[in-house]
């Protein structure tokens, strides 16, 4: 069992030309432990996810996962940033849940889940589908394997998407506001599907603005606003006794 943080970012940096997008970000996830982050529109959440994905590279600061410095392999006292076929093998272990179910249109449910272990890891089919088939009862979903995404609801794709991640059997989920693209009558089976991963241990950091998920489930949330943590804490203590006046501002508008 690994004592390091499963995501670590000490004065994480990074702008887009002159547009400092994440200017400073400081925060520890550990094994087991479901961080939410909360913050309006622009305010660098998806950058951040992105960035612990190494789908964007930090400017400054350290942002490591269970240790290892993200796009950076350590050789002795000397770095190396990782080559891109390096860098998609550390990535490997991270699942994603974007806001736009991001399915394989022309796949059904059951072949876009093993398409990545087959192709990737190189898992026999055989094996691949019996994992597949497992992860989709466990998103109630095991009726629907030869569905293509089009025939499918958009909660029912999202809750495809999960299972497809984490058919790669990852250490980490990051979820990207993974129920705003949703019908509201849609929402529930998706969060549900979320705090049932949440319950058997998986690590997760969700960029939601569902403050009810993030009270329930979340062990710490984050309120970001222009690139900076305003506020952090227990779910409950921020929600229900915001600390700083633009905090209070933004839950006056989603609660
Ligand atoms: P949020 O997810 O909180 O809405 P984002 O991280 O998507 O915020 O965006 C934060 C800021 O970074 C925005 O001003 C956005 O325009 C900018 N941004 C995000 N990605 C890029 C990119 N690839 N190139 C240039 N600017 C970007
Ligand atoms: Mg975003």
């Amino acid at each position: 069992m690994s004592h390091e943080p499963m995501v670590l970012a000490e004065r994480v940096s990074k702008s887009f030309g002159t547009n400092r997008v994440l200017r400073s970000i400081s925060l520890k996830v550990d094994p087991g432990e479901v961080l939410c982050i909360v913050g309006p529109s622009g305010s660098g959440k998806s950058t951040f996810l992105r960035c612990i994905n190494h789908l964007e590279r930090v400017d400054a600061g350290r942002l490591s996962v269970e240790g290892q410095l993200v796009g950076y392999r350590q050789k002795g006292d000397r770095l190396y940033e990782l080559r891109p076929i390096e860098a998609a093998h550390q990535r490997r272990d991270i699942g994603m849940v974007f806001q736009r179910f991001n399915l394989f249109p022309h796949l059904t449910a059951l072949e876009n889940i093993i398409l990545a272990p087959t192709r990737v890891k190189r898992s026999p089919k055989t094996e691949a589908t019996a994992r597949a088939m497992e992860l989709l009862a466990r998103v109630g979903l095991a009726s629907k394997a030869n569905e293509y995404p089009a025939h499918l609801s958009g909660g029912q794709q999202q809750r495809v998407a999960i299972a497809r991640a984490l058919a790669m059997d990852p250490k980490l989920m990051l979820f990207d506001e993974p129920t705003s693209a949703l019908d509201p009558e849609l929402v529930g089976e998706v969060l549900d599907v979320m705090k049932e991963l949440a319950r058997t241990g998986m690590t997760m950091v969700v960029v939601t603005h569902e403050m009810g998920f993030a009270r329930e489930v979340a062990d710490s949330l984050v309120f970001m606003d222009g690139g900076i943590v305003v506020e952090s804490g227990n779910p409950r203590d921020v929600l229900t006794n915001p600390q700083h006046e633009r905090t209070k501002a933004f839950l006056s508008k989603v609660l």
